[in-house]
């Protein structure tokens, strides 16, 4: 059985389950399926992966999100997908579309490439899938990811208590609205964050957690959180009306 392969903290929570019945909301055609997986802080860490499935107006049929336990950038991606296959082939989706966001691994699938390295373990079982899958669509997504925040939220219930505890961070408000962030060790440098009121202003942080791997850094978290919530902020990123309330504080 395929699922076997593929390791996790909570096997009850991986992608493929053969033997449950198909879910009648997602059968059928005209499916797209939205891929994402996130990392935390460091490469390989803890990692994570997230699903949307639409329906033909754009209509979202499902979320989920998996914790995958320690994986590197390029493991997470191929395992993100390949628990989309698997969800595709358990619910029979008819010619679905696949969006997935690693540039690398849709240049593989195009048979572009060589499997990233990191990938290489899996190649052979995502191979399988998508023949058994039979007709179907993989396009490199450009732009916003719908699976992006689902993928992060495994990861923002995990870091943001652990990773204040640890680093000991200031967060200081400032006028404009953005926050600064340093160490309360007073030593080292300080990041400047801004969580995103709307689509211009996006979530950012100037470190490069944030900036080369787009992942919930510490400075984030650690502003979100004295902000009012973590998760407000990372379920609902342009969001304004979250992002008030989580203000208010
Ligand atoms: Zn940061």
């Amino acid at each position: 059985m395929q699922d076997d392969a593929i390791p996790g903290p909570e096997p009850e929570a991986q992608g493929h389950a053969p033997r449950r019945e198909p879910n009648p909301r997602l059968m059928g055609p005209g499916r797209t399926v939205w891929v994402s997986s996130a990392l935390a802080l460091t490469d390989p860490g803890p990692a994570a992966s997230g699903l949307v499935i639409q329906d033909e107006r754009g209509q979202a049929l499902l979320h989920r999100a998996q914790y995958l336990g320690q994986a590197s950038r390029g493991e997470a991606a191929a395992r993100a997908l390949l628990g989309a296959l698997y969800l595709c082939l358990d619910n029979q989706l008819l010619s679905p579309t696949l969006r997935i966001e690693d540039a690398e691994l849709a240049a593989a699938l195009r048979g572009d490439a060589r499997p990233p390295d990191d990938a290489a373990r899996l190649w052979d079982q995502i191979v399988e899938a998508r023949a058994r899958l039979g007709s179907h669509t993989v396009e490199a997504i450009r732009g916003t990811n719908p699976a992006h925040v689902v993928a992060l939220a495994p990861l923002v219930e995990w870091l943001p208590e652990r990773t204040r505890r640890a680093e000991g961070l200031a967060v200081q408000q400032r006028d404009d609205g953005s926050y600064e962030v340093r160490s309360a060790r007073g030593e080292g440098q300080t990041y400047r964050v801004t969580l995103g009121t709307d689509r211009e202003t996006p979530l950012a942080c100037e470190c490069a957690d944030f900036q080369y791997r787009n992942i919930p850094c510490k400075h984030l978290l650690a502003a979100a959180s004295s902000a009012g919530g973590a998760e407000q902020v990372f379920h609902h990123p342009t969001s304004p009306e979250s992002l008030e309330s989580g203000r208010a504080a």
